[in-house]
């Protein structure tokens, strides 16, 4: 049996369906030995529907502290998923420097002002080889910038199934040689089974890559509900397997340990 964790989860604090507690409850019933939670932090940019006020932060620690000091059967762990704008890096840093985290999960769901993956419109029009470069190239800064434990979704461009004219095999070499050398983990997100993608991030094709260069790696519900929790796990770890991993990373107070899988 792997130890099993699951980092990445939204509640109601952000764009998730229910309250920390229930997803703690499936967590239960899905043997998880840690659960982290990981509200959309996204700055610069105007509130919307699916981040964090801001506001709400202390209130989110002192919840989720609250319910680790009580819990018994399961380790639970508090994280963010922060969004990546490059340039901003020195600000994101100042921001985090006053969170006490487990585990900050760096995402990049931004191109400029848009977003890629609320909506197929965004590639209407627009060049999907260059998509992929700057997709990857915003994705290896976000690496390189040293605010984040770990990468959501890596390869998050590929959401509506459109793909470069090239082989991309080139961009997972370089995103994963970056991660090693940053120490950064990458995720299997297995919510990309409920995405348009209908498959799992990254592209199972390549995760041979991530192995070989021994990119540290969990595996992640991104749950936004609690039925979601751990979904697809087991599909996850044979593929794990099969791609020649043998360890997996767990978080706390931002450090990082690789237990055998
Ligand atoms: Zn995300
Ligand atoms: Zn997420």
């Amino acid at each position: 049996m792997p130890y099993k964790t699951d980092y990445h989860i939204h509640t109601t604090y952000s764009d998730g369906r229910a309250e920390p507690e229930d997803y703690i409850h499936s967590a239960l019933i899905a043997g998880l030995d840690e659960l982290g939670f990981s509200e959309h932090l996204t700055p610069f940019m105007p509130p919307q529907k699916w981040n964090m006020d801001p506001e709400n932060i202390t209130k989110y620690l002192e919840h989720i502290g609250r319910l680790k000091n009580n819990m018994e059967g399961i380790k639970l762990r508090t994280g963010l998923e922060v969004d990546f704008f490059p340039g901003r890096e020195e600000e994101t840093r100042a921001i985090l420097s006053s969170i006490p985290l487990d585990y900050v999960i760096g995402s990049v769901h931004y191109q400029g002002n848009e977003t890629v993956d609320m909506g197929v419109e965004f590639y209407e029009g627009k060049d999907i080889d260059k998509l992929y470069e700057a997709y990857f190239e915003t994705t290896i800064a976000a690496v390189r910038s040293g605010l984040f434990d770990l990468i959501a979704h890596c390869d998050l461009i590929r959401i509506y199934g459109f793909r470069p004219s090239f082989d991309p095999v080139h961009l997972y070499r370089k995103l994963a040689k970056e991660m090693k050398h940053h120490n950064v983990a990458f995720e299997v997100n297995t919510n990309g089974r409920n995405r348009p993608i209908a498959d799992f991030y990254p592209d199972r094709n390549y995760l041979f890559i991530f192995s070989e260069e021994k990119v540290p790696v969990c595996v992640n519900s991104d749950a936004h509900a609690p039925e979601r929790v751990a979904q697809h796990f087991n599909e996850a770890y044979s593929l794990l397997k099969n791609s020649g991993f043998n360890e997996m990373v767990v978080f706390k107070e931002r450090k990082k340990t690789l237990v055998p899988f």
